[in-house]
């Protein structure tokens, strides 16, 4: 077909970048903004061997699930690709993509599974899915104007959107940003310049504790110096903020890589202790407080970390006389849940800033059952098996990054045969692949759940058990 050619298709399922999918004379296309169960008119932007592309010209026939979108920029914004889904739409897809990698990726057969007593237990969905992020990182740069803008980057490019005000993050993003513009702008302090390299600015990472109402503000910065940072320092701390909320960390973190990473290596303190505070509520209105500081890792929802975490918890099935192991764990916050209930939980991150909040994190919560280690999960887990092979061990929780386990490491894994493998995944692709390879040496699947931890996105945390086999 040409390109802009139109034809009409129906809308059957959603890729992972939230463009609708449809089959025409074919062909299977993605026609970006078109929901499931919509019949659209859509306009060929590209065409593949075997698929296209296509722009969303005319909705014919809404789905029933489609809605108006409740962000106005939602459709430039590469943020949030699902708005225009009912957010029970969007439970349904989740659900479904985590079911649909399990069989195509790894290999599941569901049903038969089910009758065996496996167990899919319902999406793990949210009562308010609108400004539930406590974190934000916001890319800094020029409006045609000249003056310093900060927002999100359109979908799959770098032009920032300008918005202050994003509808899924805590409502103090906007008066700190509007602030740290308007300083800019007064003492003509440059935006970086992502293709020159060159300006100040480049990114504003600002976070808040929940329960604390702590605000942290990290400026990244392509100098050594912020100009006047004493003045901005000054302006933060005197923002009022309607929950009563203040700024209890700002800090400068320096990166002059011309690189997509956002964070420097290091992070250079300008007020307060270098981090904040957060605390969950776990057993029994139990509440655990942690230390975050901004190179470690947090979840970014609060109120699901929390269910997600009493689900890891539930899975473990946990007595009190187990020995624990936590892999990728952060800043130990799953690590200390499950502490509660274990004789032994060890510990082990990639990032030597979170490891040193999670000892801190640790002994303050009087949590002395615990170790942590610095390093590569898939190192530092068989080197410790080795040195200790007769320490049995009853449970691994594990919580990679997008890109999974590595082999290594679930080889290492599967020879330690623990009872109980509890797998938590920000990406059911890898995590069926993982699975796969765990159910292949010694493992069965028993239960699977998955949560949503990014409402709005195309985004879903789901979390499995495994069980040995007998
Ligand atoms: N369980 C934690 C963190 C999960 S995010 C929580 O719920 O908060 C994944 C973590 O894995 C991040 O902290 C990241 O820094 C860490 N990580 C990434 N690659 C790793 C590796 N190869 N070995 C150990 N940790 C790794």
């Amino acid at each position: 077909m040409n390109k802009n050619e139109e034809f009409e298709v129906i809308i059957t399922d959603m890729s992972d970048e939230g463009a609708g999918i449809g089959k025409y004379a074919g062909f299977t296309w993605f026609v970006k903004d078109a929901v499931i169960g919509d019949k659209v008119l859509a306009g060929v932007t590209k065409q593949k061997k075997n698929y296209g592309f296509a722009r969303l010209i005319k909705v014919l026939e809404p789905s029933k699930d489609r809605i108006e979108a409740a962000c106005p920029i939602a459709r430039q914004c590469g943020g949030c690709q699902l708005q225009a889904l009912s957010y029970e739409g969007q439970l349904r897809f989740k659900e479904n993509k985590v079911l649909n990698n399990l069989r195509r990726l790894g290999g599941f057969d569901l049903e038969k599974m089910q009758e065996a007593g496996f167990e899919i237990l319902p999406i793990l969905g949210m009562n308010e899915p609108y400004y539930y992020r406590n974190k934000a990182q916001f890319p800094v740069g020029r409006n045609r104007d000249g003056k310093a803008i900060a927002g999100f980057y359109a979908g799959r490019t770098h032009n920032i959107i300008p918005c202050t005000d994003c509808m899924l993050g805590c409502k103090e993003n906007k008066i700190i940003l509007e602030t740290i513009l308007d300083h800019m702008n007064r003492n003509n302090i440059v935006p970086y310049d992502e293709i020159k390299g060159t300006g100040v600015l480049r990114h504003v990472l600002i976070r808040k504790g929940r329960t604390s109402k702590k605000l942290m503000v990290c400026l990244v910065i392509n100098t050594d110096k912020y100009p006047k940072l004493s003045e901005l320092t000054e302006l933060l701390l005197s923002l009022k903020f309607e929950d009563g909320s203040s700024i209890a960390s700002i800090s400068c973190s320096v990166n002059k890589e011309k690189t997509n990473v956002i964070m420097g290596a290091k992070i250079r303190n300008v007020y307060g202790p270098g981090y904040i505070e957060d605390s969950i509520s776990c057993l029994e209105d139990k509440k655990l407080s942690f230390r975050i500081s901004p190179l470690s890792f947090y979840q970014v929802n609060p109120v699901q970390m929390e269910r997600l975490y009493k689900t890891a918890l539930d899975f473990a099935e946990l007595s009190g006389t187990e020995n624990v192991w936590d892999l990728y764990c952060g800043i130990g916050t799953i690590s200390l849940f499950l502490a509660q209930k274990a004789k032994k939980v060890y510990g082990v991150e990639i990032i030597p800033q979170a490891i040193e909040n999670a000892k801190d994190n640790a002994e303050r919560n009087s949590m002395d059952n615990t170790e942590f280690f610095v390093g590569k999960a898939e190192e530092v887990l068989p080197e410790w098996y080795k040195k200790n092979p007769d320490e049995k061990i009853d449970v691994i929780v594990v919580d990679p990054p997008r890109k999974g386990c590595d082999e290594a490491c679930l080889k290492t894994m599967a020879e330690m045969s623990p009872e109980k493998i509890v797998y938590v995944s920000c990406d059911s692709a890898t995590l069926a692949r993982d699975l796969k390879f765990l159910c292949a040496n010694g493992y069965e699947l028993k239960k699977v759940r998955a949560c949503d931890m990014f409402p709005q996105t195309v985004h879903v945390e789901c979390i499995a058990l495994l069980q040995r086999v007998k």
